[in-house]
């Protein structure tokens, strides 16, 4: 058992080799899990690709992630629904058209849609001065772009999304508003962040005002980085003491309204100071005297420190006799972590360097937590049919 914060902290740059012999040994026998999870994941593709595509998987067919083109895409997807200003936005899609070569040639409506988009940014790459870019042209971009974008934004405001969500949430589905707040980087950004963060926990506590569990109503995601600027290793202190009751008055309305509040994971350098920020909220009298059981954690499985930090979740979980609900998740920024290593001249890395072995780190991590379902309140992110099919033989018979 590693259940302070500095046995955890030991993992981080542990030996691959070593952390992965250890998870293994964890989830011994896997052949018959493995073959009825295969079988299950074969069948959710199959079902999933007689599905009509949609016009953003019809594009990612055909400019694939790994395209030059395909990166170009997701890089306007992502950026263009955030830059307020018409001639910046025009300056971005000039230089993502650059950036690629873009071919057209499918059948279909959205081969049709997506044409029209392919020779679109075709054409926008072929002209040389940004003001030669018509207001027609940016515009129609700007449209097809917001489109796509659609796929990963629910909605502009978090009015329309939960407007949006009734149809899913009648057919079975919950939701988790993750607001797109990125880093704050002043002051005041932060304090928007924090009041936007209020007013859609205020806004989601008023769904549903029938139902008492927050296991059955929609939650919210809430980002460290967004509530405080100045979110750093070194200003431990300040974080401390800025940080901590931003987030703890969040807690409290989510409390209030009875709803699930998981806190985001960002980046590896942070994670030590993560779990310190989410232990001390969790154990403050000011959130303990309410009976919630809603304020969570997400964990990413990509790092060698995931599979401990169990131990040091369920050793807080036991100690206050509350649940913790877990987002197990593989990680968003591997990319970025394995930067930031080489960058820091690290002889080791904080992530798995291998994708098969963040693999089996999620699958013993889902399996540590699922041994503990009176502690833990389990939830898996993933878009893999594998691991989806693997989490669901791995539940089989937990009391949830
Ligand atoms: C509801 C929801 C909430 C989420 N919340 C968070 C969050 O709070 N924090 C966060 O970081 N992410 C979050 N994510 C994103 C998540 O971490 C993954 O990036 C995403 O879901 C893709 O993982 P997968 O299991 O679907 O994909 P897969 O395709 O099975 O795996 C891709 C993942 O494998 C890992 N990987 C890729 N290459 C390598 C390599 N060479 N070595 C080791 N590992 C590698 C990376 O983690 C990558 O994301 C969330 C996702 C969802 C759906």
């Amino acid at each position: 058992m590693q259940n302070t914060l500095s046995e955890i902290s030991a993992h981080s740059f542990r030996d691959e080799a070593e952390c992965v012999l250890q998870l293994e040994n964890f989830i011994g026998d896997f052949s018959g899990i493995y073959l009825r999870a295969r079988k299950m994941a074969e069948e959710l593709v199959i079902k999933a690709r007689a599905e009509p595509p949609r016009l953003f998987e019809a594009l990612l067919q055909h400019y694939p992630l790994a395209s030059k083109e395909g990166r170009a895409l997701m890089v306007l997807c992502e950026a263009l629904p955030r830059i307020p200003d018409a001639a910046t936005q025009q300056e971005l899609i000039r230089s993502v058209a650059n950036s690629a070569t873009w071919k057209s040639g499918r059948q279909g409506a959205i081969g049709v849609a997506s044409n029209v988009a392919f020779g679109l940014i075709g054409r926008l790459a072929g002209m040389k001065a940004l003001n030669a870019v018509s207001p027609l042209f940016h515009k129609t971009a700007a449209a097809i772009i917001e489109k796509l974008a659609g796929g990963f934004i629910l909605a502009e405001s978090i009015e329309s999304g939960i407007a949006k969500a009734k149809k899913y949430e009648e057919k079975g589905f919950l939701f988790s508003y993750d607001m797109l707040g990125e880093s704050a980087r002043t002051a005041n950004q932060a304090e928007r962040y924090s009041k936007s963060y209020s007013d859609a926990i205020k806004k989601i506590g008023a769904q549903h005002p029938t139902k008492k569990n927050w296991r059955e109503k929609p939650g919210i995601s809430v980002k460290l980085s967004a509530l405080y600027h100045r979110y750093e290793l070194l200003k431990k202190d300040e974080v401390v003491e800025h940080l901590l009751p931003k987030l703890l008055a969040l807690a409290k309305e989510a409390a209030q309204h009875n709803i699930l509040l998981t806190v985001d994971a960002e980046d590896a350098a942070r994670f030590d100071l993560y779990l310190e920020i989410f232990g001390a909220a969790f154990t403050d009298s000011a959130l303990a005297e309410y009976s919630y059981d809603g304020f969570g954690l997400a964990l990413q499985a990509y790092q060698k420190r995931a599979f401990p930090a169990i131990d040091y979740l369920l050793a807080l979980s036991q100690k206050y006799h509350r649940t913790i609900p877990i987002r197990l998740v593989k990680g968003a920024y591997w990319d970025t972590e394995i930067k930031n290593a080489q960058m820091a001249g690290l002889k080791n890395y904080p992530v798995f360097t291998a994708k098969e072995n963040t693999d089996i780190s999620y699958i013993a991590t889902a399996k540590k937590i699922l041994e503990h379902t009176e502690n833990f309140y389990p939830q898996f992110a993933t878009h893999n049919a594998l691991t989806i099919a693997i989490v669901s033989e791995l539940s089989v018979g937990k009391k949830i």
